[in-house]
């Protein structure tokens, strides 16, 4: 029985990938070590923190990092640190930045919900989102003229919720920052690569802790010196308000370490899924395919598609009931409502593709049984 269970809640089957609201990780029992041996023991903070900044600038290569309660938080507190620094009066006044340098620029398409609105979590560290172009369509020029002398940070979201098409490059956006001397924040929140936006020129970075690197929840921001050194500070204002524990913070610090001898799984999970594939294989009305993550990232899953005529039930009916069950199984379903289903197997514990393919033998076969009735 799983802890969850034992205070009554139903058993979950995550298919869908490192989603919050199903828990983001499930932790490698290392990791989970950690956390225990930290809630039960004490720690200098403040050392605490400098050490986690070190850890972190080590495995992205950045100057310096400082460790988040998530990556949301990383966002306000980012934005506070770019625009009221290490100055204590102007970090206890945010989120009023009033007079200050406060925009904070945003391509349309980039301006969206990750589960809560992106804009929003900019407000809360005193930032003024200033939207250029349209949701599918951004022009350099649009950027340009966004920029004036109350421009604090241009914000760069890499994401699958962004709009991918029509936005401009993380290159351009790097070239303008450079050239007009801003500093961009680049929201890598749930990217496996925890090198590549430093490399390119970002100069701050966020991350969830609890997506790629798969730790506790937790996140970390990583970059310039001076702009980390102003995130620590924000600590002492809205900073205070998202506060991250001693045990996420060395569970973040362990997850790090892992993630820095991690091997290469794609071939595990390709595997995985084509055995899932295969044994669906002859189940009327699903066809199976592997296909790479949208947004490009080494992420292989199994995609079902579901032809209503065939199947006796339409994708959407099959997640609702795949949902309902016990244990309830999450499937990935961004593209159900065109009879798509995805199976994620990254979150899947051991052998839980078995509960998977047998469910979904069950659904359809109890829907031929009810139509030949
Ligand atoms: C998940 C996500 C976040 C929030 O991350 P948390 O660690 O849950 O706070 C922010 N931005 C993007 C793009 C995300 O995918």
């Amino acid at each position: 029985m799983s802890i969850y269970q034992k205070f009554g809640l139903r058993k979950i089957i995550n298919a869908s990938g490192k989603m919050t609201v199903l828990g983001a990780s499930a932790v490698h029992s290392e990791v989970a070590q950690a956390l225990s041996a930290a809630a039960m023991d004490y720690v200098d903070i403040h050392e605490l923190m400098i050490a986690a900044g070190r850890k972190i600038a080590q495995v992205t290569g950045a100057e310096n990092g400082c460790p988040t309660a998530g990556a949301a938080p990383g966002i306000a507190i980012a934005t506070a640190a770019v625009i009221a620094g290490e100055n204590l009066t102007l970090v206890e006044r945010v989120p009023n930045t009033d007079g200050l340098k406060n925009e904070i620029i945003l391509q349309k398409g980039h301006s969206v919900n990750f589960g809560a609105s992106l804009p929003q979590m900019i407000a809360l560290g005193g930032g003024k989102v200033v939207e250029v172009g349209q949701a599918n369509h951004v022009e350099k020029d649009h950027i340009l003229r966004g920029i004036n002398e109350k421009t604090a940070a241009l914000f760069y979201i890499k994401s699958h919720h962004a709009v991918q098409k029509g936005m401009q490059s993380l290159e351009t956006i790097v070239a303008i920052a450079k050239e007009r001397n801003i500093p961009i924040i680049v929201d890598a929140a749930a990217e496996e690569d925890f090198k590549y936006y430093i490399a390119s020129g970002a100069d701050i970075v966020i991350y969830s802790g609890g997506k790629a690197l798969e730790g506790p929840t937790s996140g970390l921001i990583c970059g310039r010196d001076d702009l980390i050194k102003a995130c620590h500070m924000q600590y002492k204002g809205i900073g205070r308000a998202m506060k991250v524990g001693k045990e996420a913070i060395i569970g973040l610090m362990t997850a790090l370490d892992r993630y820095e001898s991690k091997e290469d799984d794609s071939q595990g999970q390709i595997n995985r899924m084509n055995w899932l594939i295969n044994e669906l294989s002859n189940v009327p009305g699903i066809k199976g395919s592997l296909v790479q993550d949208e947004a490009g990232r080494d992420i292989y899953r199994a995609q079902l598609t579901i032809d209503e005529k065939i199947a006796g039930i339409n994708a959407v009916a099959l997640v609702e009931n795949l949902e309902a069950g016990n244990p309830a199984i999450y499937t990935r379903n961004y593209y159900a409502n065109i009879g798509i289903i995805n199976i994620d197997p990254r979150p899947l514990l051991m052998d839980q593709e078995k509960v998977i393919t047998s469910r979904i033998r069950e659904i359809i076969s109890e829907c031929k049984r009810k139509e030949k009735k």
